[in-house]
């Protein structure tokens, strides 16, 4: 069942997930709403002690200010931090939106549109990038970038939500990056990289 949570929280949350897993990004998270009620608070708080409060979360050096740049840059660019606007805009101009804040990549502006926003979107994670390639659903010489472009053309839009999260569940638990279970996969005989292992 989708479950829509707020573009805002989405978006810090999405920054706080870079180069980590799911329970640190979500303990880094919630430490920093229990510190800071509001984002406003977080915007304004020193640098340092938001660093300090999303330790847990690696990268804090760069991530602690990157989500307070990203934060000024709101208030600036609307008079404040409610995105509700972004309801009312086409796909586009909202990846477009998104996209011209530093730090905002391909992934997290899709992983806003399609979670909180229920805008057509594909996130290529990790999981969903080296699974795709496997699959030989992407040439595997294809940067992550143009993977979102091109898995979003290769599915039927109703279906991204699944796809995208059946996707990194097969790769966490299946196609694991280092040893893939293959010889147990159900996908094998679907898969391009499967045939090429040694018998
Ligand atoms: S057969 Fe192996 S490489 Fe292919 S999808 Fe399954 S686990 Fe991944």
């Amino acid at each position: 069942m989708e479950t829509r949570t707020k573009p805002l929280d989405e978006l810090i949350s999405t920054i706080l997930s870079q180069n980590t897993n799911d329970t640190n990004r979500d303990r880094a998270f919630q430490s920093l709403r229990e510190r800071y009620p509001t984002w406003e608070l977080v915007r304004d708080a020193q640098s340092e002690k938001v660093i300090e409060t999303i330790r847990m979360a690696g990268l804090a050096n760069r991530k602690g200010p990157r989500i307070q740049q990203v934060l000024r840059e709101i208030t600036e660019e609307r008079g404040d931090l409610d995105l509700g606007f972004l309801e009312e805009l086409d796909p586009e101009e909202v990846r477009r939106w998104l996209l011209h804040f530093h730090g905002v990549g391909p992934k997290t502006a899709a992983i806003v549109m399609l979670f909180s926003l229920g805008q057509p979107a594909f996130p290529v994670d990790t999981h969903v990038y080296r699974v795709t390639g496997r699959l030989g659903l992407r040439d595997a010489t294809m940067s992550v970038e143009k993977a979102h472009d091109h898995l979003a053309q290769l599915f039927p839009v109703e279906t991204y939500y699944e796809v995208h999260l059946n996707l990194i569940r097969h790769g966490r638990q299946v196609c694991h990056a280092r040893q893939p279970a293959c010889e147990t996969c159900t996908l094998n005989d679907l898969c391009a990289y499967y045939p090429s292992l040694p018998n």
